[in-house]
Order: structure tokens, then sequence, then C-alpha cells
């Protein structure tokens, strides 16, 4: 995707203007993400990366169900205060994480994500964390925790 990246912040949310983006990025208007569900759930504030917001609404359409996402933007003091890693990709409003409900969920959401090009993915037991910070290594993908599982 070509799309030249900028920050959304809180008023890009308003209805308005989001069918205005939604518009410009040929994306359909049945289904928004609504400004609740990324920003910051201690504070209120929003930054989202515009690239990002294309890539969760597609991601969206294409597991044909709602996304559910556990964590979007975090300002710097909530994510110290959930024990983010410092700098984290969530304090730039270039990450999120998405609910996995189940193994079919994971894999069609990790299929979803490695053919986007995405390639920058941590695998949690129940939620999935991808970004698009460039600041950072790439590709990888990490896991979050010790246990091992028999399979
Ligand atoms: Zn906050």
């Amino acid at each position: 995707m070509s799309l030249v990246d900028s920050m959304l912040t809180k008023e890009d949310f308003e209805l308005e203007r989001l069918k205005a983006l939604h518009e410009e990025l040929q994306l359909p208007h049945e289904f928004y993400f609504s400004p609740d569900e990324l920003d910051c759930p201690h504070c209120g504030e929003l930054r989202f990366s515009k690239r990002l917001y294309y890539v969760l609404m597609k991601l969206r359409l294409f597991v044909k169900e709602p996304v559910i996402v556990t964590s979007g933007y975090r300002c710097e003091e909530y994510n110290a205060r959930i024990g983010g890693v410092p700098k984290s990709a969530h304090t730039k409003g270039m990450a999120v994480d998405v609910l996995v409900r189940t193994s079919g969920d994971r894999y069609r959401i990790l299929n979803f994500l490695v053919n986007a090009g995405i390639d920058r993915i941590g695998i949690a037991d129940d939620f999935i964390h991808f970004d698009l910070d460039y600041s950072k290594p790439s590709p990888v993908v990490w896991t979050y925790g010790s246990r091992r599982h028999i399979a």
C-alpha cells in the first residue's frame, strides 16, 4: 500500500471527517472504528496512524466480523502504568492489539497481516499485536511469556 502516512487525531473521528477518510481510502461506509475503540483508556487522548487505520479496516473486512481492539493508542503515562515497554509503538499511535478468541481467528488474522506486508507482529494467548514502527526491528514475530505448549 503506497498510502502516505499521517496521524489521525480525535477530530478525524467525527462522523463527517471519518466518512471523508473512508472515501479517500476507498473503504466501505458500513462500519468504522470509533474513537472510543482506539483512544487511550486513561485520558481519552488519541493519535492513530492513518495507514494503521487502513490496515485495521482491511483486516475487519477480511475476517468478515467485528475486530475487537484491546489496545490502541496509549499515552506515555498509561503505557508505563500497565507495564508497556518504554517507547512502545502504542505511544506513537503506530500499534494496535486485537482480540483473538480461537485458533481459527488467530490463523485468519495472521494470514491477513502477513499477506498485507505487516512485518512486526506479537502473538499472545488472547490477542495479536501489530505495528508500523519502522524505528524498531523487522521482520519479526514475537510471543509474550515463555509458556510451553504441547501440541
Ligand atoms: Zn492516557
